[in-house]
């Protein structure tokens, strides 16, 4: 891993893991396409860890995520940012919604609600006080487009699909989709490559980022990596953690499974610097099926 200190320029991306397991074969191909379409376009590439969710946290993998980073010789445009560092500024973020009344306090509890439900709006009106309550943002009832690079245009309308959501849990966590509002905004981020698993978070977070007065990114979002049995490459589903012992042969596979002209084996850095010469996302196939390979 290395940092360079350029100007801003005007494609900023960023790999964004969490740190709830180490990495495996599905994050390598979400770290390997956010790199090269940003280098492509003669971009800065940020990494942040997103470790505010403390009981999640897996200790062992914020080791194997930075061991990633050497081992695939990626070059970093900043040094890594941890969320952990940053919960003044989200804590800023609430309070300058609290002041325009964008958000309030909610009792409901997980149990109450049940797991998918969509929120409806229960103590919106209830005016609680927010110490050790969950503070929710509302919505209304506006369709949030936008146009994905990959996934094409996608709508969601806030009330009727999302509901108001947690911005900050009861027992004191930052929810991910403020803090990655925040972070984003504050890095000058511009272009967001990540799974589409995260695809329907996207309208809160555009939604969110106009709440705050933030700029709205540009979006791609990856076919999910799916192991033999059809289910998405996750700590959940016994991901394998990516072997640092076979970064090349890695990297090579990850770019195949990306669509991308193929890569002999090489340091890795030289590797990456010719898959972004040959960068095209026009070559991302639909859909990803490992076949037993790195599940
Ligand atoms: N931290 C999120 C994850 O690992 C990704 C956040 C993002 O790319 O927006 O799933
Ligand atoms: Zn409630």
């Amino acid at each position: 891993m290395s940092v360079n200190n350029t100007q801003p320029s005007l494609y900023r991306g960023r790999f964004a893991p969490s740190p709830t397991g180490p990495l495996h074969f599905g994050s390598l191909i979400t770290a390997v396409a956010s790199y090269c379409e940003a280098k492509s376009k003669q971009g800065q590439w940020f990494v942040r860890i997103e470790d505010t969710d403390i009981p999640r946290i897996d200790p062992v993998s914020i080791p194997h995520i930075l061991a990633c980073l050497d081992q695939f010789e990626f070059e970093l445009d900043a040094p890594i940012l941890y969320q952990k560092d940053r919960l003044d500024l989200y804590h800023q973020a609430i309070e300058q919604l609290k002041q325009q009344q964008l958000v309030y306090a909610c009792q409901c509890t997980r149990k109450m609600l049940g797991s998918n439900a969509i929120y409806q709006g229960h103590c919106r009106n209830l005016q609680l006080d927010f110490s050790q309550q969950a503070v929710r943002v509302k919505v209304n009832d506006q369709t949030i487009c936008f146009q994905d690079q990959l996934q094409g245009q996608h709508c969601s309308n806030l009330q009727h699909d999302l509901g108001d959501f947690v911005l900050l849990r009861r027992d004191g966590i930052f929810n991910y989709q403020l803090a990655v509002v925040v972070d984003d905004a504050l890095q000058g981020i511009t272009h967001v490559v990540r799974g589409s698993d995260l695809l329907d978070n996207t309208a809160r977070q555009i939604w969110l980022a106009q709440l705050l007065k933030a700029p709205t990114l540009n979006y791609m979002h990856l076919p999910l990596a799916m192991n033999k049995h059809g289910q998405k490459l996750s700590k959940q589903n016994l991901a394998q953690a990516l072997d640092l012992t076979q970064a090349p042969k890695l990297l090579q596979h990850a770019l195949y499974c990306l669509g991308q002209p193929h890569i002999e084996l090489d340091r890795p850095c030289l590797m990456l610097k010719q898959a972004i010469t040959q960068w095209s996302i026009d070559q991302i196939p639909h859909s990803m099926t490992l076949n037993g390979i790195y599940e």
